[in-house]
C-alpha cells in the first residue's frame, strides 16, 4: 500500500506530479481520497418533483426550444413529463445542437435543478437525445465525485481508485483504532468502510450517503476527527515540555485587588481564576481559553491574571482586537492598577511615531510591566524585557498558527511566555473539542447578579419612525442608545456612508439629542473621543457601525436597535446585543430587518428573540451556518476536513476524545500513524 503511484496503469510523471497536488503519494493516498459528494442516477426524477438546488436525472419530451438574446444569446429548450415542464438553458452551443431539439424528441438530462424566470431550470446539463424505445441509462450505484485537480478527469480518478481497490483486497490498509473501539462502536472494517465509499453497492441507503451519515462514512470520519485531535494533543504535550516561568509569588497583592474591587466575583470568575493562577504557578506555559458569554465579566479577571504575573516579576501583556477595545481596557486597567503604582503602556498601529518609540522603549528596558495594545503588540520591532504572560482577548477568529507565533514572539532565557485567549463568542462544547483541543478551557457560566435578561424584538424598518421614537422617550428618561449599521459587503466607504445616511436621519428626526456618530474610518482619536463622550453620557445616542461589536462596555445604555439584522450572523447580533444589559435598568434590544425574510432569516431572528444565553445562540448558529462562520476558516488554519464534517459528526467528538487519551497512553505508535496516514507530511500544525 506504500508503493508509488507511477506503479499504477496510466500513470506518468506528468500526471504523478499532478496528483501529488492532491497531496497523493502512494496507493494507500488514492484508498483515503474520498469522494467529495455522490450523484444520483439510479433513478429518474419526476419533472413535476424537482426541488431547487438538488441535482437529478430526469427525462422529458420536447415541447419546443428558441434562441433568446439576453445580453448573449441563449438556447432555451422546453421539456415536459407527465407532471410538469422544464427549460434547459445553454449559453454555448453548436448549430447542429440547436436542431437536434425539435418538437417531440425525447431527451435525458443530468444537472442541477435552478429556480428560472419561468419555472424550473437546468444550466448546461448533461444531456443525451433518446432514440425511440430507448431508455435513459439510470445507472446502478450512485456515482462518486471526487475532489478535483486540474487536468485530472473524473473518469481517470475512477480508473485509478478501481486500481487501488483492485490491490487493496490483496493487502488491506492497517487497522490503526483499537479493537474495543471499533467493537463498542460496531464499526466496519477499515477496508470495508473504503470499498464501499467508493463503490457504494446498488442496494446502499441513498439518502444516508447523500447526508454523510453512513455507518462507513461515520467509520472514517472517527477515524478523520481522531487524528485532528491527536495531532493538537501532541503540540499540548509538546508545549508542556518547554519551560515558562513559574509564577508562584503575589497572593496578597491579588487578595488585596480583589477585596477592592467594588463588587464581589461570581463563584465562577472565582472558579476561573484559581485554574489561572494554579497554570501560572507551574513550570510550563499555560495555554488556555476562557469562555464565557458577554457580559460574564473576563476582563477583571484577566487583570487578575495580569496582577500575578506583575507581581512576580515578569510582563503582562493584553492584546484587543479592535482601538476601541484595547483603548477601554487601557483606561480600565490604568485605573485599577496606577493606585498600586503600576502604569500601563501604550501599543497601537495608528500612534505617532514618538510615543510609539517611547513605548517600545519602556517595554524594552522593562520600566513598563504591563502593556495594552492591538495587534502592533506583536510586530516587528517590538521587544519585550521578560514577557510571561499574553493576554488574547475577545479573539473569536484565531488559529493554531497564531497561538503559535505569539508564543514564540515572548520567547526569552525563562522560556515561553504564558498565554491566556478569551473568546468573543461561546463555541459549542464539541467543536471547542474539535478546533481547540491543544488548549485546556474554562468557561464562566454565570453572570453578575442582578442582570435582567435583554428583551428583543424584530421589527420591519417600515415600522421606522416608531423606533426612533422610543428612542427619544428612552433618552429622555435619562438612558443612552446605541444605533448600529451593518457592514456593507466588507466595504468600508459604503459602511460608512450607511452610518452617515443613519446619523442625518437621527439627527434631524431627534434634534433634542445629543446624537454621536463612530465609524471604522474615522481616526483612532476620533473614534475614541466619541466613545469616551457617549461614556460620560455627554451623548445620548450614538450611532455606529459594527466597530462596536465587540468589548465595549457602557453600563448606563440600555437600548439597542440595529439596522439590517437579517444580513447579520447570530452570533454578531448577540455580541451587539451583549453591548446593553449591562446596567441595572431593563435593556431592549430592536431588530430592524427588510422584509421579505427568508426562511433562515426568520429563523435566525427568532432565535435570539427566544434566547440570551450565548452558548445556545453559538450552538444554533453553528447548525444553521456551519464551522467556518463561527470560526473563520481561513484565519483559524482550521483544517478541510476530508469526509468528517464539524457539525454533522459533532456527536462523535465525546468518543473521539476518550479513545485519543487511551491511545496517548497505550499506543503511542498507531496515533502516529493515524495523523500521518490523515495529515500527511504536510504538518498542518507546524511542529508535530
Ligand atoms: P465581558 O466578559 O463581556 O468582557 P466585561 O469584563 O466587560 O464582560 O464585564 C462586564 C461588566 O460587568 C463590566 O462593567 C464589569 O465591571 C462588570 N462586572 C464584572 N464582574 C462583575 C461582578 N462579579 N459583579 C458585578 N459586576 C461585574
Ligand atoms: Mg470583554
Amino acid at each position: 500500500m506504500e508503493s508509488p503511484l507511477t506503479g499504477l496503469k496510466g500513470i506518468g510523471p506528468a500526471l504523478a506530479r499532478k496528483l501529488e497536488k492532491l497531496g497523493l503519494f502512494c496507493v494507500e493516498d488514492l484508498l483515503f481520497l474520498l469522494p467529495l459528494r455522490y450523484e444520483d442516477r439510479t433513478q429518474l426524477v419526476k419533472i413535476g418533483a424537482l426541488v431547487a438546488g438538488s441535482r437529478c436525472l430526469v427525462t422529458g419530451e420536447v415541447l419546443l426550444s428558441e434562441t433568446v438574446y439576453r445580453g448573449r444569446r441563449n438556447l432555451l429548450v422546453r421539456i415536459s413529463d407527465d407532471s410538469g415542464q422544464l427549460t434547459l438553458r445553454f449559453f454555448h452551443f453548436s448549430r447542429q445542437q440547436q436542431a437536434q431539439f425539435h418538437a417531440g424528441t425525447a431527451v435525458t438530462c443530468f444537472g442541477e435543478v435552478r429556480r428560472g424566470s419561468a419555472g424550473f431550470e437546468m444550466i448546461h446539463p448533461e444531456y443525451r437525445i433518446l432514440r425511440e424505445n430507448q431508455d435513459a441509462a439510470t445507472t446502478d450505484s450512485l456515482t462518486p465525485i471526487y475532489p478535483a485537480t486540474e487536468g485530472v478527469q473524473q473518469g481517470r480518478l475512477r480508473n485509478l481508485t478501481d486500481q487501488a481497490l483492485r490491490l487493496m483486497q490483496e493487502s488491506p490498509p492497517v487497522e490503526l483504532l483499537p479493537a474495543s473501539v471499533t467493537t463498542k462502536l460496531g464499526m466496519p472494517s477499515l477496508a470495508a468502510a473504503i470499498e464501499y465509499l467508493h463503490r457504494p453497492p446498488p442496494d446502499a441507503n441513498v439518502q444516508q450517503l447523500l447526508h454523510g451519515r453512513h455507518p462507513c462514512q461515520q467509520r472514517l470520519a472517527f477515524e478523520e476527527l481522531l487524528a485532528h485531535y491527536l495531532s493538537l494533543r501532541r503540540l499540548r504535550a509538546l508545549a508542556q515540555t518547554e519551560d515558562a516561568p513559574a509564577l508562584t509569588g503575589g497572593d496578597s497583592e491579588v487578595g488585596r485587588f480583589i477585596g477592592d474591587l467594588p463588587f464581589e466575583l461570581t463563584g465562577a470568575q472565582k472558579r476561573v481564576i484559581d485554574e489561572i493562577l494554579t497554570d501560572l504557578s507551574e513550570p510550563h506555559p499555560m495555554m488556555r481559553l476562557i469562555q464565557g458569554d458577554v457580559g460574564s465579566g473576563k476582563t477583571v479577571v484577566a487583570a487578575i491574571a495580569c496582577l500575578k504575573a506583575i507581581a512576580c516579576g515578569v510582563q503582562a501583556a493584553i492584546m484587543a482586537p479592535t482601538e476601541i477595545l484595547a483603548e477601554q481596557h487601557w483606561r480600565n486597567f490604568s485605573a485599577w492598577f496606577r493606585p498600586l503604582g503600576i502604569e500601563p503602556a501604550w501599543l497601537s498601529g495608528s500612534q505617532r511615531a514618538a510615543a510609539r518609540r517611547e513605548s517600545l522603549q519602556s517595554i524594552a528596558d522593562g520600566s513598563a510591566k504591563l502593556i495594552v495594545g492591538t495587534h502592533a503588540l506583536f510586530q516587528e520591532g517590538v521587544e519585550f524585557d521578560g514577557l510571561g504572560l499574553v493576554i488574547i482577548d475577545e479573539q473569536h477568529r484565531f488559529g493554531v498558527h497564531q497561538r503559535m507565533a505569539l508564543r514564540d514572539k515572548g520567547v526569552s532565557e525563562e522560556g515561553h511566555p504564558h498565554q491566556l485567549v478569551m473568546t468573543a463568542t461561546p463555541i459549542p462544547r464539541t467543536l471547542a473539542m474539535a478546533a481547540y483541543a491543544d488548549l485546556d478551557t474554562s468557561v464562566i457560566d454565570e453572570l453578575p447578579p442582578g442582570r435582567q435578561a435583554v428583551s428583543t424584538i424584530a421589527v420591519p424598518d417600515s415600522r421606522r419612525g416608531e423606533i426612533v421614537e422610543r428612542v427619544r422617550s428612552a433618552c429622555a428618561s435619562g438612558q443612552q442608545a446605541y444605533w448600529v449599521c451593518p457592514l456593507i459587503e466588507e466595504s468600508e466607504v459604503l459602511d460608512y456612508q450607511a452610518a452617515e445616511a443613519s446619523y442625518q436621519m437621527l439627527t434631524e428626526a431627534l434634534p433634542n439629542l445629543h446624537v454621536g456618530l463612530v465609524h471604522g474610518r474615522m481616526r483612532p482619536a476620533e473614534k475614541e473621543r466619541g466613545m469616551q463622550a457617549f461614556k460620560e453620557g455627554l451623548i445620548q445616542l450614538l450611532v455606529a457601525t459594527t466597530v462596536i461589536e465587540v468589548g465595549v462596555d457602557v453600563p448606563n445604555a440600555s437600548l439597542m436597535i440595529v439596522e439590517n439584522a437579517e444580513r447579520m450572523g447570530l452570533s454578531q447580533l448577540h455580541q451587539l446585543r451583549g453591548r446593553v444589559g449591562r446596567g441595572a435598568q431593563q435593556s431592549h434590544c430592536v431588530l430592524l430587518y427588510k422584509p421579505p425574510l427568508g426562511r433562515i432569516a426568520k429563523e435566525r431572528l427568532a432565535i435570539l428573540r427566544n434566547t440570551n444565553d450565548g452558548f445556545v445562540v453559538a450552538q444554533r448558529d453553528l447548525e444553521l451556518r456551519g464551522p467556518g462562520e463561527l470560526l473563520g476558516t481561513r484565519q483559524t488554519g482550521l483544517p478541510d476536513y476530508r469526509i468528517a464534517n464539524l457539525v454533522r459528526d459533532a456527536e462523535l467528538m465525546p468518543q473521539v476524545q476518550i479513545t485519543a487519551e487511551a491511545m496517548r497512553t497505550s499506543s503511542d505508535t498507531s496515533a502516529a500513524a493515524i495523523i500521518r496516514r490523515w495529515l500527511g507530511d504536510t504538518r498542518k500544525y507546524g511542529k508535530v
